[in-house]
């Protein structure tokens, strides 16, 4: 039996107020016809990466809704991990080689896996490429299966791809966050197109009492008088944190003021994640101004919260990104963010909409200090990206594709399959 994960009790009709009755009425409208229906979401950790930061809101929503939902995890070691990070690097791009030794921990990893899955379902989510070949193991289970891809496949490496095509092909569905992500040679029965969520009422996002911020920046040694940049990531290279380093000297040349927080959670399926840090610790030296933090000092949903809301510039200096809750959780809190024109990041910040896109450093330094310069500015795209975060990028639109993409699958009407469009 694999391990189930406890997720919140939470009441839709909460939600209202933040995402609009329309949008509550549509979902109880959706969700009458699945009534009952068994809804399991695997993946392969509890804590640290937008996945974990998406699950315990989703399955919890299902639930209010009538939808018998569950949450389950993959089991897995570090070896495994391992390779699995090797497999997510290489479908972002990255040039790895994924040997005969890896590949058959991977295999021996998803055959235990495999044995341990248990239970009749009616739709079974797999998140990710660490569990992807529960389908092909389990080709008899009950129920749609359907494979949710969080990450930016554009660039993949074809040795990789084709290691997790044929898994994926055993699908009757597959969920991408941009109809860019799909390799032209997928085939897959159902192909759908969700944007990733936040949610508005969770510790991360709640609203946050002034006060409490200059407390929680105090108290991590943060001056909540002064300007600060932030970036809130896993330690992981794809999230460049040795560039918003530069790019923050390259500021701080300017603006001596300035403050930069990077925020980094450990997540157990990421072994890399150590040794980055290390590595990025070294590179910041000592620097009273550049704080680095992890949910090991305690920085948990709260205090990120409080960082994001008390920041005067988000960065997300990201150099692949599958979306990028982080973005949408800063806009959010209105405030304006500096991101990598990569992956799902511009389908959030938008033409210059909620702040700025950018590909090298020069230019993120430029778009700081423009920002920093000019509160004005910086008032209104806030303004802009929390509208924009509030009609694309809450749970309510997440659940409410699942549900219609649900009923796509029972019904047969492909009319019904969500296409991902931003309004
Ligand atoms: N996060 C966090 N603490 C940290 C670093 C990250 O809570 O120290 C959260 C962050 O707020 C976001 C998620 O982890 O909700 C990261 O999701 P994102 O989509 O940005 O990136 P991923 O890690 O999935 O690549």
């Amino acid at each position: 039996m694999l391990e189930e994960v406890k997720v919140p009790p939470l009441s839709l009709e909460a939600y209202g107020e933040v995402a609009g009755e329309e949008a509550v009425s549509e979902i109880r409208r959706l969700a009458e016809p699945l009534r009952g229906a068994r809804i399991l979401h695997v993946n392969a950790t509890k804590f640290g990466g937008g996945v974990a930061e998406i699950l315990p809101t989703l399955t919890g929503l299902m639930r209010d809704v009538g939808l018998e939902a569950e949450w389950r995890l993959m089991p897995g070691n570090d070896q495994f991990f391992n390779v699995t990070k090797l497999v997510h690097n290489g479908l972002q791009g990255m040039d790895v080689s994924l040997d005969q030794a890896k590949r058959h921990t991977y295999d021996e990893a998803s055959r235990r896996f495999a044995d341990a899955f248990e239970g009749d379902y009616d739709y079974v989510v797999i998140h990710d490429p660490q569990p992807a070949a529960l389908r092909s193991l389990r080709p008899n289970a009950t129920g749609k299966w359907v494979w949710r891809c969080h990450i930016d496949l554009t660039a993949a490496n074809p040795d990789v791809w084709g290691f997790v095509r044929p898994m994926v092909e055993a699908y009757d569905a597959a969920i991408f966050t941009l109809p860019d992500y799909v390799m032209p040679d997928l085939r897959v029965g159902v192909l759908a197109f969700i944007p990733p969520s936040i949610d508005p009422l969770s510790p991360k996002n709640m609203p946050l009492e002034s006060a409490l911020l200059d407390d929680v920046l105090f108290r991590l040694g943060v001056d909540p008088h002064r300007p600060l940049l932030l970036q809130v990531s896993r330690f992981d290279p794809w999230k460049d944190p040795k560039g918003v380093i530069q790019v923050y000297r390259a500021v701080k040349r300017e603006i001596p003021d300035v403050q930069l927080s990077l925020v980094g959670s450990m997540a157990s399926d990421d072994p890399e994640g150590w040794r980055i840090y290390r590595d990025i610790l070294r590179y910041a030296g000592q620097d009273p101004d550049l704080t680095i933090m992890t949910n090991l000092d305690g920085v948990g949903a709260l205090e990120v919260n409080a960082f994001q809301r008390a920041s005067d510039v988000v960065l997300q200096k990201s150099l692949r990104e599958g979306f990028g809750l982080t973005v949408s959780e800063a806009l959010w809190k209105g405030v304006p963010v500096v991101g990598g024109k990569v992956g799902g990041i511009p389908m959030q910040i938008g033409d210059d909409v909620a702040g700025r896109l950018v590909t090298t450093n020069e230019q993120a330094t430029r778009a700081c200090l423009e920002l920093l310069r000019n509160d004005g500015l910086r008032t209104s795209l806030g303004e802009a990206g929390k509208e924009r975060v509030r009609r694309n990028f809450l749970s309510t639109r997440n659940l409410r594709d699942y549900l219609l993409l649900f009923n796509a699958l029972r019904t047969g009407d492909a009319s019904l399959v969500p296409q991902g469009t931003i309004v």
